[in-house]
């Protein structure tokens, strides 16, 4: 069953449409569901890490039931057909980046650009937020505000307490937590970070800084030598065109999905992108051992 947009505000009992004398009534309630194409990298390391597959298929069935948004997955990689991007609202990217990006590989930046200039959303997680500084990285600027730059940003494990959220739809619903990941920080963003906002937060210790990092190993001295600085892991972008564009660092453990608030703040990202309306308390979720558990890569022999 789907939920129309109206149930899913909780603005009218079911089948009843309220009206009020001088208020027009939303169209919501006709309006065509928003489309999130999910596109999941192929596997690339061991159990339990860039588990691109299961990560995606757990979001996915945390999204079926949100009124007025549909999904549809691309696994294992990009997809040799991607009609279906073309009547996409929003796209997500959890899939290995650098020089083997699926959204900048063979020429993509063009067909990705054109739906970009539509005002399509997207958000990229993890290694999904890392492309050449000349391949992809001026794109990135203008598509998610921000990206993973070689040798400036670093990638350690370390455990950020989140404690404080900004005022935004994607911030709703979304308590303190800390979870160890390999949350990447300092992002080439923007300049004077125009149309950006910080969405996960935490200062780094100096520990942390001083690595060392996942790789290369470091530590790089413009990483020490900020310390005390506080960085973000997940920011938001807004786009001249209209679109909206998340970028999200965590997503390296596929345990971390386990984490409620974790899930839910990558959950409202991504009806964000798309211009669902978030709901007050978030997108609720529940998952199950058995659900962490499915959909895993194979192991390699
Ligand atoms: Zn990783």
């Amino acid at each position: 069953m789907t939920l129309s947009r109206r149930e899913f505000l909780g603005t009218a009992a079911a089948g009843v449409v309220l009206t009020v004398p001088g208020i027009i009534p939303s169209p919501a309630a006709d309006e065509k569901p928003k489309k999130l194409v999910l596109i999941v990298g192929t596997p690339s390391h061991g159990p339990g890490d860039h588990e691109f597959n299961a990560g995606v298929l757990l979001l996915d069935k945390c999204l079926k039931g949100v009124a007025g948004l549909e999904t549809v997955v691309f696994r294992n990689g990009y997809p040799k057909d991607d009609s279906a991007l073309d009547t996409a609202d929003g796209i997500l990217c959890y899939a290995d980046g650098g020089v083997g990006h699926p959204l900048v590989r063979e020429n993509r930046l063009v067909r990705i650009s054109k739906l970009m200039a539509k005002g399509v959303g997207l958000m990229c997680a993890h290694y999904g937020v890392e492309v050449l500084k000349d391949l992809g990285g001026p794109e990135f600027l203008e598509w998610i505000g921000g990206y993973y730059e070689n040798m400036y940003s670093c990638n350690p494990m370390w455990r950020p307490e989140f404690n404080e959220f900004p005022q935004h739809p994607i911030c709703n619903g979304v308590k303190p937590f800390a979870v160890r990941d390999e949350w990447y920080f300092n992002m080439r963003f923007r300049d004077e970070m125009k149309g950006v906002t910080p969405i996960l937060v935490a200062k780094p210790s100096d520990a942390v800084r001083d690595g060392p990092y996942v790789y290369p190993r470091g530590p790089y001295k413009h990483i020490q030598e900020s310390k005390g600085r506080a960085e973000a892991m997940m920011w938001a972008a807004e786009r001249p065109d209209g679109g909206r564009g998340v970028g999200f660092t965590g997503g390296h453990f596929h345990r971390n999905w386990a984490n409620d608030d974790f899930r839910k703040v990558v959950l409202n990202a991504l009806l964000w992108i798309c211009k669902v309306e978030v709901p007050k308390a978030g997108v609720g979720s529940e998952v199950t051992e058995a659900e962490m558990a499915a959909n895993l890569d194979p192991k390699k022999k």
